[in-house]
């Protein structure tokens, strides 16, 4: 029997009658005679209220006691779709991430699939019933309710999928697919109709927020073809692929932009061997991820040297880098929050030369400054400041092309 996938978002479960929309989607393809896994996020903007509560009891809320909370949103949807399922004389069964094995490790709030023991959801399908499974949610060893970072039921998604080998895997949202630009950001952006799983991860990972980063990893490592589409309409979205199956060959795909950076410049380091080192080691020890890099080479051996940390990790950051000032001798340390990386992602720049040009051309055109630059094969990333992210989107989205042409 084909077996099928839906992961519905937050917007598409947003209230009872989109659940009912849902639960109509289902029957459907289950009437067509598909085994039908539905994976469930929470009611769009649950979380986000669970998550303000918490903090307003504490701004360090215990990390297991937080997810016991999260993980609430996640159940109330899936008891509403099953039922609403069972109203309309559909054998439908929930089941919280306990209860469908999605087994994790222990890191509360950012927990990663580990394994799925697929037994009872199996057991369950060969009953012929809809098993609607609460995304965003497993069991540690312990077993802990753990989450597994925000976006997280598209991991818990693709991880069933690729656990049941599943035909195939739709994730419904509330855009027609992935476009070459957050289409609520760059109204001209265009929907592709393919995209690689390399390019998909370099989107999720620049902004690009419709999938989460790592359920495009565990796709691309299972190979689980992705279909992301509409909850509200019938049209065909995107396929989230291998780079073979004839993929449109542009040189630059997509343009994302992301305001989750924020930056710290140490001016006035020693420019000697072992400084960076001095400079990097205490933040990685403390698991900050630093993401973008630049070195300014001053008179008299000294340089100026900028990086980007997480914003949420901004604080911690800065009383770190200010001991390590002390320390070195550097003169001063500052930073702020409100710069933007707005980034431009394509296989094709591979065998193209002149992309970096083109992009740092545009954003001079618009007298955008650039703060920091970073590359790789297939994209480049520019910090600017955060009031010109949009801007910037839509004037790189122009400048390559990529511009729907109605
Ligand atoms: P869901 O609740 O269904 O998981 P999300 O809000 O997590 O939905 O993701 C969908 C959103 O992703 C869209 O509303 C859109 O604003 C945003 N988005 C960002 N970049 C893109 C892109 N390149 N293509 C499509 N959507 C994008
Ligand atoms: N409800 C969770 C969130 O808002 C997970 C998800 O929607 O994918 O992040
Ligand atoms: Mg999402």
């Amino acid at each position: 029997m084909r077996i099928v996938i839906q992961k519905y978002g937050g917007t598409s479960v947003g209230d009872l009658e989109r659940i009912r929309n849902v639960a109509t989607r289902v029957a459907g393809t289950y009437d067509a005679g598909s085994a039908v896994v539905v994976v469930i996020s929470a009611m769009a903007g649950v979380t986000d209220n669970l998550i303000d509560m918490a903090s307003e009891i504490s701004q360090t809320p215990d990390r297991r006691e937080l997810d016991v909370l999260l993980a609430t949103g996640e159940q109330t949807t899936a008891a509403l779709l099953a039922m609403t399922l069972q109203s309309m004389n559909y054998p439908a069964q929930s089941l919280l991430g306990h209860q469908a094995k999605v087994h994790t490790d222990c890191a509360f709030g950012n927990a990663r699939i580990l394994n799925i023991r697929t037994s009872r959801i199996k057991e369950l399908v060969e009953q012929r019933k809809i098993v609607v499974v609460a995304g965003f949610q497993g069991c540690d060893i312990n077993g802990n309710i753990t989450t597994l970072g925000r976006g997280g039921s598209d991991t818990s998604a693709v991880a069933i999928a690729a656990a049941l080998k599943a035909d195939t895997c739709e994730i419904y949202t509330d855009v027609d697919g992935v476009y070459t630009a957050d289409p609520n950001i760059c109204p001209k952006a265009r929907k592709l109709k393919t995209v690689s799983y390399d390019e998909m991860l370099n989107m999720a990972s620049l902004g690009a927020k419709v999938l989460q980063i790592r359920s495009v990893g565990f796709a691309k490592k299972f190979d689980v073809p992705l279909h992301v589409r509409s909850s509200f309409n019938q049209e065909e979205g995107t396929m989230v692929v291998n780079e073979a199956s004839g993929m449109e060959s542009l040189v630059v795909t997509a343009v994302t932009q992301d305001k989750n950076q924020a930056r710290i410049t140490l001016k006035k380091v020693a420019d000697q061997p072992g400084v960076a080192a001095k400079i990097f080691d205490p933040i990685a020890a403390e698991g900050i991820i630093v993401d973008m890099i630049i070195q300014n080479t001053r008179a008299a051996g000294k340089t100026d040297l900028t990086f980007t940390v997480p914003k949420a990790q901004f604080d911690r950051a800065m009383e770190i880098e200010k001991a390590v000032a002390a320390q070195i001798g550097a003169e001063r340390v500052w930073g702020a929050k409100d710069i933007a990386k707005v980034s431009v992602i394509g296989m094709g720049m591979r065998n193209h030369s002149g992309v970096a040009s083109v992009m740092f051309q545009t954003l001079a055109k618009n007298n955008i400054n650039i703060i920091l630059i970073t590359t790789s094969e297939i994209r480049i990333s520019c910090a600017i400041e955060e009031k010109y992210a949009e801007l910037a989107v839509q004037e790189l989205h122009s400048a390559f092309g990529l511009d729907r042409k109605d």
